[in-house]
């Protein structure tokens, strides 16, 4: 029987796995999809929020605030580069900048540290593009930015060296509570195990309703964003922000921690978990929001795109079979008494990035609460190596490791600058897919789209995984490239 059995590997779930690996568990990390971060946790801002937009009183704002702090500690031991940028939330009139006094306060009362209000002549000296209109802003230091994937992979790849068990394409298609413990169905296979953490994002209310806890929808929020030519890298020097709405923290111009700025998030309520389409209303809506901010941005620059679901979080009011569902506002953490053993983590929207190390924190302490005796290991792997991407090295460097390794020289993606030996590195990492490849090493993240990498990138996968280039997917069954073998007489 398993110790802990995670059903998820988003975010949440990778920093839950690599939190318990710290003690003397089994533990198993169930997904549906062909590799980790797949879901939300591939299609977001980015942003390592400082806690200025949520209530004081909240889950989400206390965990936001404390995985600010802990990202930038688990970014030194898994070699990832989180960027401190800083957040600055605009005014365009007096009444603005009273809003921005009371975000000011209430994120002063979460613990938020040196806030301050600038003025124009300050936004004039360090934010040059910013909207001459804009007569006063409040900057967050504290605010960063990270890869959101490449967090994921990191969390696993260290979760794995410590000994949780990652089963991928496994999805949970039912679950049995036996009283102790769980049996947990899917089509690989029955696992057992003593304590089940739901962290499956989208689908969380129906791994909940498995186990006879129902009340509670996750209501998907499509977001939109719009990704810029990396020649446009210092459009802007920090976050930028336009005062939030009641359900989003509106379209804002986002400096990523691969240097592409991008533009986003439209927030629309969806029915559907599985729509991830982008369109014209959206770009048009995002586009007008951002120039807002920054004039000079123009739709020219725009080089991708793509949507996210926010996991927006309905509650139950009434019976379960005459409820209604109000929008929830705050995370859901909590140990299932109905169900003894199962934890449900979900609703996790904005800021869940942030906010994840601090789940996972809290989530040991209700195991612990619950039970679970946590035994620290000795042999406990704290750091990983960090990997090489030659696109954040200097030249010098390169030339360096070139010398060592001549794959370093072999350039497969000539947009974003990804050689043959980074794609070899990626693949024993795991990437199993295109999109898994992308993900790590930004091949095909660049300009081109691929065009120019893609058959090259196709063949390594194919060569190093031994697998026959009919059966090289984009992110999983059903998204193969190529039909068949050509024969050429
Ligand atoms: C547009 C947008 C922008 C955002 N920007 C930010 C930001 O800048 N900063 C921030 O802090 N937060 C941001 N967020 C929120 C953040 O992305 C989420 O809070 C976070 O990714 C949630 O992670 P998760 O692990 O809960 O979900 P997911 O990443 O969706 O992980 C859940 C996993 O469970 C798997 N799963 C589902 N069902 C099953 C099953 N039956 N069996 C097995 N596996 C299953 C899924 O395949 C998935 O991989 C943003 C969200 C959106 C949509």
């Amino acid at each position: 029987m398993i110790d802990v059995l995670i059903i998820g590997a988003g975010v949440v779930g990778a920093s839950i796995a690599r939190e318990l690996s710290r003690y003397k568990l089994s533990i198993a990390v169930l997904e549906k999809e062909e590799e980790p971060a797949f879901g939300v946790s591939k299609s977001n801002s980015g942003i390592i929020h400082p806690g200025t937009q949520n209530p004081a009183g909240s889950l989400k704002g206390r965990l936001c605030l404390e995985g600010n702090t802990l990202i930038r500690r688990i970014s030194g031991e898994l070699g990832l580069d989180f960027k401190e940028v800083g957040e600055l939330i605009v005014a365009f009139t007096e009444d603005e900048i009273q809003r921005l006094l009371t975000i000011k306060s209430e994120a002063e009362t979460l613990g938020v540290p040196e806030l301050k209000m600038v003025d124009k002549a300050w936004l004039r000296a360090n934010e040059p593009n910013l909207n001459p209109e804009v007569i006063a802003a409040l900057y967050a230091p504290g605010a960063g930015v990270i890869s959101p994937y490449r967090l994921v992979y990191a969390l696993c790849e260290n979760a794995l060296k410590n000994g949780v068990k990652f089963y991928t394409q496994t999805r949970v298609e039912n679950i049995i509570f036996t009283n102790p413990g769980f049996e947990i169905q899917t089509l690989k296979g029955v696992f057992k195990a003593r304590y089940v953490i739901n962290a499956a994002g989208l689908y969380a209310d129906e791994i909940s309703a498995m186990v006879g806890v129902n009340d509670f929808r996750i209501r998907p929020r499509k977001g939109q964003e719009f990704i810029l030519d990396k020649k446009k890298e210092n459009l802007t020097n920090h976050l930028i922000f336009p005062l939030p709405s009641k359900v989003s923290k509106g379209i804002l111009v986002i400096k990523t921690a691969d240097g592409n700025p991008m533009i986003g998030p439209s927030a629309e309520e969806v029915e559907d978990k599985e729509d991830s389409s982008t369109t014209e209303e959206g770009l048009k809506k995002v586009f007008e929001g951002a120039k807002k901010l920054v004039p000079s941005i123009s739709q020219d620059d725009i080089i991708a795109y793509f949507s996210g679901l926010r996991l927006a979080a309905a509650l139950a009011i009434g019976s379960q079979t005459t409820a209604l569902w109000p929008a929830g506002d705050d995370f859901i953490i909590r140990y299932e008494d109905k169900a003894p053993g199962f934890i449900n983590v979900a609703g996790i929207q904005s800021p869940g990035l942030t906010a994840a190390p601090a789940i996972a924190k809290m989530v040991c302490g209700i195991l612990e609460e619950k039970g679970l005796g946590l035994e620290k290991k000795e042999d406990f792997i704290c750091e990983r190596e960090k990997p090489i991407h030659l696109f954040n090295i200097p030249l010098s460097e390169t030339e360096e490791l070139i010398k060592k390794n001549a794959s370093y020289g072999d350039i497969v993606c000539r947009c974003e600058m990804v050689s043959a030996k980074e794609v070899e590195d990626a693949i024993s990492a795991g990437a199993r897919t295109m999109d898994g490849i992308k993900f790590r090493t930004r091949a095909q993240s660049g300009r081109c789209h691929g065009s120019f990498c893609t058959t090259r990138l196709m063949k390594i996968l194919s060569e190093e995984t031994k697998t026959p280039l009919t059966a090289i997917t984009k992110r999983g069954k059903g998204s193969e490239i190529v039909k068949g073998e050509r024969t050429i007489d």
